[in-house]
């Protein structure tokens, strides 16, 4: 086992510990959640299907479905899809797509645990009329402006609503007629009673119900009114048995609500203890990136990527085709582990987990970017001789490439200068370099156009000079370049990605992400590959020697015809 692997192993085999992880240790050892047929464990993940998930999901994703795994729990996947006007199958799709492409698994020998908060649409209008009945929520008629007056500020208790003290047996009439869809939207809402001047806005009789006209992606016209996000998530937690509910810090103030919510629900038998329990980590803050469905439709919208998958977005679909590995995602998510305290992840995080995972799994490849001719002037005319490479130079078991050397060639532009700078070892006239997997060859001279443009590079070869044979250790130069044999290599599109925006905490503070955008954030170039690139299929993922990695596009490479994007640099670039 290589170092990279034994450290990686030892990563999975003993997760760190953080807070919650002492939670969930003192809830076993006191045996919080032992209920018949059921695991101590049960988190979810839960998305609203409102847009693509981002690495921030990512964080949720492998913290919640890997305490499920570590624990011998499960985790489900449940859409949160109370806000009908926002949502829609595709985004369902692809949640469904992005956790799975995770290595994420919710279909278990005890169930499958895919979940929709629309699905319990009649419980939660069942509670809600428990909640007026038993006087712990009542019909509000007045306008949303009164409303917004009425609720005061942190400084300023709140007003009780004139409609606050109705008969309960009147909120319910019109609670139910606004279920039979007799009102307008804004016409009434169903608000908890609990404490206008509370010093926590959000107990400030929170609103639980609410008119829309609106269809929904999977109940259709059958509801005119949808619970609120606050109300109907602890509900959700509650009927699945959910332990430890776990979500992003902004979610803090609202806790004494989901309590309220699960302890009243409880009181009124639709629930039993032990009951969920709310837990808040901090978010995940990567530099060069924004984690916003909102900010990353703006740049769908508006064109500045070409969709949710642009390999350049924070997105799962961006990173996947980008050519990053679930298993590269889920190490990132390891190392950076979670925690209460808010801060940002240097990029460089996630590219060092990426060649972690790709340097000891990645074959290797030759491609050159910026091709510049190589003629072999004394190598012998319409000759191509046989050379070969490993496939990867750890793992000699993985066999060879294999390709031609002929008399001319392309290597990279910058492996020549006319006039080498101190400490160059590459070509330049008079010197010699090897050309890696074949022979030593000596520069003699170039050619250049009318503008001054080096066309040619002209150099000899040591035809005892061949890497494998014995007379290469003759020869001890200290520039090895790469190349491709003009007779057989692969022309390929390349595009070369870099970060998105200039700054590295492009919405921070007040920024406009929309005016940080990197203007070369993507350059699109033809190189050269070696032969054996040209039936390789889509999404396959690998080092082009002294370049970086790379993986065939997933949407726009066919065999024949690859198309590259750069994954990333071998070296961490971004701190530059
Ligand atoms: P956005 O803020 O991008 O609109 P969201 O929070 O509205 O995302 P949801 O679909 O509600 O998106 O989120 C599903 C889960 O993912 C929630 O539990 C949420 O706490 C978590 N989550 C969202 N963003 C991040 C993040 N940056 N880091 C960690 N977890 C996140
Ligand atoms: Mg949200």
């Amino acid at each position: 086992m290589s170092n990279d692997n034994k450290n990686k192993a030892a990563e999975s085999a003993a997760p760190a510990s953080n807070f919650l992880r002492n939670i969930i240790d003192a809830d076993l050892a006191g045996g919080k959640y032992q209920r018949e047929g059921l695991p101590s464990v049960i988190t979810r993940f839960p998305p609203e299907p409102n847009g693509y998930l981002h690495i921030g999901h990512a964080k949720s994703i492998c913290l919640n479905f890997g305490l499920a795994r570590d624990y011998e729990g499960r985790c489900h996947l449940r859409f949160d899809d109370t806000n009908p006007e926002k949502e829609d199958q595709e985004y369902v799709d692809t949640i469904i797509d992005s956790v799975q492409w995770l290595g994420f698994d919710w279909n278990r020998a005890d169930g499958n645990h895919l979940y929709y908060a629309s699905d319990y649409f009649d419980t939660f209008y069942a509670i809600a009329e428990y909640l007026i009945q038993a006087g712990h929520a009542y019909v509000d008629s007045q306008s949303a402006e009164d409303m917004a007056a009425n609720r005061g500020d942190f400084s300023r208790p709140g007003v009780n609503s004139p409609y606050r003290d109705r008969p309960a047996n009147e909120s319910l009439d019109l609670f139910r007629r606004m279920k039979a869809g007799e009102f307008q939207g804004g016409e009434h809402i169903v608000r908890a009673k609990i404490d206008m001047a509370s010093p926590n806005m959000n107990m400030r009789d929170p609103a639980i119900y609410r008119i829309r006209h609106a269809h929904h992606h999977r109940t259709g016209d059958k509801w005119c009114i949808y619970p609120m996000y606050d109300f109907a998530h602890p509900l959700e937690d509650a009927i699945e048995k959910i332990t430890h509910s776990i979500c992003t810090l902004e979610f803090q103030d609202h806790r004494p609500f989901y309590d309220w919510v699960i302890q009243r629900a409880t009181e009124g038998g639709f629930f039993q203890q032990p009951v969920p329990q709310q837990y808040e980590f901090a978010r995940l803050n990567l530099t060069y990136v924004v984690t916003s469905k909102r900010k990353l439709r703006q740049l769908v919208e508006q064109n500045i990527v070409s969709g949710w998958d642009d390999p350049r977005m924070p997105t799962i679909v961006g990173f996947r085709r980008r050519g990053y590995t679930p298993e590269a995602i889920q190490l990132f998510c390891e190392r950076i582990g979670v925690s209460k305290a808010d801060g940002w992840i240097d990029y460089s995080t996630i590219e060092g987990a990426l060649r972690d995972d790709l340097d000891p799994k990645a074959p290797r490849a030759t491609a050159v970017l910026r091709p510049l001719k190589l003629i072999i002037d004394n190598f012998p005319e319409n000759e191509q001789i046989a050379c070969s490479a490993p496939v990867h130079p750890h793992h000699p078991e993985r066999g060879v490439r294999e390709f031609t050397i002929g008399k001319e060639l392309w290597i990279e532009a910058e492996d020549f200068m006319e006039e080498p700078v101190k400490g160059y070892f590459r070509l330049f006239p008079g010197n010699k370099v090897r050309l890696r997997y074949g022979y030593v060859v000596e520069c003699t001279g170039f050619d250049k156009d009318a503008n001054g443009n080096i066309t040619a590079v002209h150099c000899e070869y040591f035809p005892d000079s061949k890497s494998g044979t014995p007379g290469s250790a003759n020869y001890k130069v200290k520039g090895n370049l790469h190349w491709v044999n003009a007779a057989d290599a692969v022309q390929a599109e390349v595009r070369l990605y870099d970060r998105l925006f200039t700054d590295a905490t492009p919405d921070a503070g007040g920024k406009d992400f929309m005016t940080l955008l990197n203007p070369n954030s993507l350059e699109v170039i033809q190189a050269y590959v070696e032969p054996g690139m040209a039936k390789v299929e889509p999404d396959t993922r690998l080092q082009f020697e002294r370049h970086g990695y790379f993986v065939t596009d997933r949407k726009d490479s066919v065999a024949g015809k690859p198309v590259f994007n750069r994954i990333t640099t071998l070296k961490d670039s971004f701190g530059k």
